[in-house]
């Protein structure tokens, strides 16, 4: 029985449609997962009319929203989140524009830099992904034969602070964690060792995360272990996933590979309902 709460679909840079994920978890035997795209609850809505094998999955709402501060990039998912949710709305609706903006300024900041890349190419490629950005411009710089892979346009150019990098609509990890309780969610740091700095980990935890992504496919062991103990130490949910993007070379490139036991799932999805009851007291 195995669960994976990090998933991405093309609502922003996974190469799977929302179907064709739920289609290929129920292949690889996946009882719960969840579905985090960045910054968006699209892929969410288009499953909403969804017939099996979504019944016999559980799919969780989720989504992963960036936040900006000045060196490091910290990811924040949000579960079991109200997709009706009118701020969250607002306050979607404003990034996925800054999004737009962003990349377009990316562009010009390239072409400065004497890099070939259109506007236009980058959409094409981002299709249905109202959620553009970095990927998206990478991809465009691999087909126009700049590097010869996504991994290493980010390296060379993209990177946070990188010659090419524009920073994201400015949230704080802060207002991110109160936007997802305000819609009724949970509050969980995603890949906390890919933060950079356990001293930012722990300011989040202490800002009132409800969760820590223990495991994550960039993690070794001992980080691992390191997560689960602040996890424990601080009394946050635990919980991980894949990250799964169905591209290769970052994470594994297939569902099932990386899977967690689903009683995590199962936890997160009571401590949820404890806050929920909490809340109605
Ligand atoms: P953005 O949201 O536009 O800043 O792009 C960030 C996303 O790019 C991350 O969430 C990853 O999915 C992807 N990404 C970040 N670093 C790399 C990398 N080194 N190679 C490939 N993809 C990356
Ligand atoms: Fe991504
Ligand atoms: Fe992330
Ligand atoms: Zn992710």
């Amino acid at each position: 029985m195995s669960a994976d709460l990090h998933i991405h679909t093309t609502a922003s840079d996974g190469r799977l449609t929302p179907q064709e994920v739920i289609a290929r978890s129920y292949e690889k035997g996946l009882q719960i997962i969840a579905i985090t795209d960045h910054d968006t609850i699209d892929g969410l809505l288009a499953i909403q009319e969804c017939e099996s094998p979504a019944a016999k999955l559980t799919v969780i709402p989720g989504i992963e929203f960036s936040t900006d501060l000045p060196h490091h990039e910290v990811h924040i998912l949000g579960y079991y989140i109200d997709i009706t949710n009118e701020t969250l709305n607002n306050q979607l609706r404003i990034i996925i524009s800054d999004r737009l903006d962003r990349v377009q300024k990316m562009i010009e900041k390239l072409q400065q830099l004497g890099y070939n890349v259109s506007f236009c190419r980058v959409m094409d490629i981002a299709g249905e992904a109202k959620a553009v950005g970095r990927p998206h411009v990478a991809k465009v710089l691999v087909e126009n034969g700049y590097f010869p892979s996504v991994k290493d346009a980010f390296n060379g150019l993209l990177e946070k602070n990188g010659p090419a990098y524009i920073p994201h609509y400015k949230l704080s990890p802060e207002q991110v964690i109160d936007l997802i309780h305000h819609a009724g969610g949970l509050a969980v740091l995603a890949h906390p060792g890919l933060v950079g700095s356990d001293e930012i980990v722990q300011q989040i935890i202490n800002h009132g995360i409800d969760g820590l992504e223990v495991y994550h496919p960039s993690h070794d062991e001992e980080q691992t272990k390191k997560y689960l103990s602040y996890a424990e130490n601080n009394g946050l949910v635990i919980t991980g996933g894949s990250d799964f993007h169905a591209i290769s070379g970052r994470f594994p490139d297939d569902l099932g590979i990386f899977t967690i036991p689903d009683i995590i799932a199962v936890k997160l999805q009571q401590a949820v309902s404890k806050r929920l009851d909490i809340k109605k007291d």
